[in-house]
């Protein structure tokens, strides 16, 4: 195709992908007489505790053996960032406390920590990202510099749905085990718990943002492990713009070691305490109290409300059965793209490499040279031909808030230079194959120059 055949196209940068199952599903919901949290939402929590230990999503949930062994792992909540805000609450994070996180990433992963009360204290990435895969991962000698003995957690970022170093992650936090002071009261059951489980771990917790990493696997101690099981917390996103949505919405899933358990805690007690985070401290959520009988409750403590409904979970459970197809159609977009990009002399992430298999969420790539400002003139190209991009990220300590908490771009000058030449290619299943050449022939046109 020559320049001037080609008829523009209006390429946004990722819609949903919802069809008539969903639909379908959703009117069943509705019509059931059971809307907000129940049977959907729980079905919904057991089927993604299963793709996450074996990346099935057609695995017996529903059965008694079923029901049994995938309760109590996942808590399906109304955003990730009420995911990880519970994760860092459960594990007792608060006032006082530091909490690590990348400077290169989205806003949640560091409010949710300040929502807490603690101190979000940013390190820097790796400069030009990891050298192989090329993803804005951890400057790990930066990140090991900084534990103090008032560090409680390390947040992990799984950006654009790759997978960092976790087997790195932990040794430094053993490393480091002897700086960790674990809490110790127990004002209220939620603070009981967390001493316990902070005893039982004996180090800083490892916290994942898997936002964009639902499926995604790495060889973790030679062992295949997908996202959700690679921390010893993590919280995933299913807001409209991420590769599994249910409109908004979220979940939390952990796995800790045994020393945790030989504590008397159980996954149970656990999984109890994130119902009353998301449900005001109410002893009993709405289901349970449609028992004969049943209607008196205690408020155990003045918490949150952040539960995901049976709508929402209605969505999710017909997107998980076209899961794997979906992120099969992704990696085909990117095997393009990657060919294009090569062609061009861009730079761009490797979504999939030994040991590294990514959920295939975000396409960024770099234009080596660029400044800010090119950068953002070569954006207006490209929206002027229809293909609407975006910028994956403007680093934290770039934004007022984190400028008024004393951060400083200077201070991150790695974060920044990834940045400044940073674009994010429309990636998502509603593209079809003629739209993606002509974003490949739009690239060529405006990279060309
Ligand atoms: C989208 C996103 C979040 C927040 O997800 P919500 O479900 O909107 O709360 C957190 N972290 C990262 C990296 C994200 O991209």
């Amino acid at each position: 195709m020559s320049e001037n055949e080609i008829l523009l196209r209006n390429i946004p940068f990722s819609p949903p992908d919802i069809t008539e199952a969903e639909v379908e599903e959703v009117a069943k919901a509705l019509k059931s007489g059971w809307i907000t949290t129940g049977p959907r939402t729980k079905l919904l929590e057991r089927r993604l505790a299963a793709y996450i230990d074996t990346g099935k999503n057609d695995v017996d949930c529903e059965s008694e053996a079923g029901v049994a062994k995938y309760s109590n792992r996942v808590v399906c909540l109304n955003s990730a960032t009420a995911a990880e805000e519970l994760n860092l609450r459960i594990w007792g994070v608060g006032p006082g406390d530091e909490v690590i996180v990348p400077a290169y990433t989205y806003t949640a992963s560091a409010s949710a920590v300040c929502h807490c009360g603690a101190t979000p204290v940013f390190v820097d990435i790796q400069p030009n990202g990891n050298s192989t895969s090329h993803m804005p991962e951890y400057d790990y000698e930066a990140l090991e510099a900084a534990i103090t003995e008032k560090t409680k957690a390390i947040v992990v970022v799984d950006l654009g749905g790759l997978v960092g170093d976790y087997e790195r992650v932990f040794e430094i936090a053993e490393r480091q085990k002897s700086k960790f002071v674990p809490k110790n009261t127990a004002d209220d059951s939620l603070d009981e718990l967390s001493s316990k489980i902070q005893q039982g771990l004996g180090r800083v917790a490892i916290v994942a943002d898997c936002a964009h990493s639902l499926g995604a696997s790495a060889t973790f101690k030679g062992q295949k492990t997908y996202a959700g099981n690679l921390a010893d917390f993590s919280s995933f996103s299913f807001h409209a713009v991420k590769n599994f949505t249910t409109a908004e919405g979220g979940a939390s899933s952990w796995k800790l070691p045994k020393s945790v358990y030989d504590t008397g805690v159980t996954d149970a007690e656990i999984y109890h305490m994130y119902q009353l985070l998301s449900l005001h401290g109410q002893s009993k959520d709405a289901l349970a109290k449609t028992q004969i009988g049943a209607w008196e409750y205690d408020i155990v403590g003045p918490w949150y409300k952040c539960n995901m409904t049976d709508i929402m979970a209605a969505i999710g459970l017909r997107q998980l059965d076209r899961y794997l197809g979906l992120l099969d159609r992704r990696l085909e977009i990117i095997r393009k793209y990657d060919n294009a990009c090569d062609e061009l002399g861009l730079l761009h992430l490797n979504h999939h490499m030994d040991g590294m298999d990514s959920s295939n969420h975000l396409y960024l790539m770099r234009v080596p040279n660029a400044t800010e400002q090119q950068r953002n003139e070569l954006i207006i190209k490209l929206a002027e031909r229809g293909v609407a991009t975006n910028v994956h990220y403007k680093p934290l300590p770039m934004m007022t808030a984190y400028k008024k908490m004393g951060y400083d771009i200077k201070d991150f000058p790695n974060a920044y230079d990834y940045y400044r030449n940073e674009i994010t290619l429309p990636l998502h299943t509603n593209l079809s194959d003629e739209d993606v050449d002509y974003i490949i022939a739009s690239l060529k046109a405006v990279f060309a120059k």
